[in-house]
């Protein structure tokens, strides 16, 4: 899952639409990460709306599909983030940490594991088998 926030998208050293595209073709999913990266919690209403709602809206104009999953940039939200996602017509939406997401995790704050450039394996392994 590539989650992508459409405001970079095209600029000098990012992906372009092509290769973002390209990404899904190839069998990967490309989901929402906002437009511009902001930190959710300290940006006002009418942009945090923004930030979600032309996102979500330029991925489905280039993609032609419905999206419906997030990342909150940093991984930083709260109940107000959490409403504007789903205002936003987002069902689904991950943080940035674990624990593991269980049937009973709430559907707009999925928990997730955390993978560092650079980590080894076998840490990645140790906390998928952590309870
Ligand atoms: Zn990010």
């Amino acid at each position: 899952m590539f989650f992508v926030y459409t405001g970079a998208v095209g600029a000098p050293g990012f992906l372009s639409w092509s290769d973002v595209k390209a990404l899904e073709a190839g069998g990967h999913e490309v989901l929402s990460h906002t437009v511009s990266h902001p930190n959710l919690q300290q940006v006002p209403d009418a942009r945090l709306a923004s930030e979600m709602r032309d996102s979500r809206a330029r991925l489905e104009q280039e993609l032609g599909h419905p999206i419906e999953c997030i990342a909150y940039p940093f991984g930083s939200y709260d109940g107000r983030v959490v409403k504007a996602a789903a205002d936003a017509g987002y069902r689904l939406a991950v943080i940035a940490d674990g624990p593991s997401a269980v049937d009973a995790s709430p559907a707009l704050e999925l928990p997730r594991w955390k993978m560092a450039y650079g980590e080894p394996l076998p840490l990645f392994v140790q906390r998928l088998c952590a309870p």
